[in-house]
């Protein structure tokens, strides 16, 4: 369990837009020296019309971001072979998402490629038991990551009964870390509203987890996915500081990120 100077937190876009985004929620995570920036390219959407991320081409905006801001840290999903071939140089985060927990040929090539990354990020599945999560794991193991490389990320259940059909399930993610994993718990994806974020954050804290990771967004309406989930720049911003401000974006660039947003066909289904 974690003091709150040591915890691990993860702030950033849902998918990687833009430079402009990007750079916009950089200047806040290096202001306050958090410790990974989402910088995701590859999203597995639900629906195939949906903004499926900007994949190798944003690779040029994770080098600027590099060089620009040479300690900053970042986080990306992979979901093959294939794709953490073309980001494991650019990434410290290998994250495997939920619709993969259980691509076990996945788990056994990242485990086995992965001593060099800070950690590998298995979030559970949103159908899974705590077994199924904890075998998942030891698949990386098995395959040769440490344990203490291990990021296991909680992100929501489902459950046709919770708040947007989704159970941010701390019990079974408390468990987990009584088993002696490093647990991250994810309030974004674990409750799907803005407004429902920064409260179960707080309940996550207040229980010791290793650390959290939300989304972050300069312009959370304007979001090419999640865009109900995210948090401005202000309102995290105000959150670490525990007081309202007056934030003001100076370098987002809508219109950068609106480009995107035509790619995203879908309006009735925006995960
Ligand atoms: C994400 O964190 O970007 C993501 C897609 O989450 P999940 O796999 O939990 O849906
Ligand atoms: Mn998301």
């Amino acid at each position: 369990m974690n003091t709150q100077e040591n915890i691990i937190s993860i702030i950033g876009p849902c998918s990687l837009e833009s430079e402009s985004q990007i750079f916009s929620v950089a200047e806040l995570y290096q202001q306050y020296d958090l410790s990974y920036l989402r910088t995701p390219l590859f999203k597995p959407r639900t629906n195939p019309n949906s903004f499926q991320g900007l994949g190798k081409d944003g690779l040029k905006i994770i080098k600027k971001l590099k060089e620009t801001y040479p300690r900053l840290k970042n986080i990306s999903e992979v979901c093959s072979v294939e794709q953490f071939k073309i980001a494991k140089n650019h990434i410290d985060i290998v994250q495997i998402g939920s619709r993969n927990m259980q691509n076990f040929e996945l788990l056994k090539y990242i485990g086995a490629h992965s001593n060099n990354h800070d950690y590998v990020m298995l979030k559970r599945g949103f159908c899974s038991t705590l077994d199924e999560w904890i075998y998942a794991a030891e698949y990386l193991m098995k395959a040769g990551l440490a344990k203490s490389k291990i990021l296991l990320c909680e992100r929501g259940i489902r459950d046709a009964a919770g708040t947007n059909n989704v159970i941010l399930d701390l019990a079974t993610a408390f468990k987990a870390s009584q088993l002696g994993f490093k647990v991250i718990i994810d309030p974004s994806h674990g409750t799907k509203e803005r407004a429902l974020v920064l409260p179960l954050l707080d309940a996550a804290k207040a229980m010791g987890f290793a650390g959290y990771m939300v989304e972050v967004h300069p312009f959370p309406e304007k979001s090419v996915s999640d865009a109900n989930q995210a948090l401005s720049i202000k309102d995290f911003y105000d959150y670490l500081n525990k007081e309202q401000s007056n934030y003001q974006l100076e370098h987002y660039n809508p219109l950068e990120s609106s480009l995107h947003r035509k790619i995203d066909q879908s309006e009735r289904y925006k995960n």
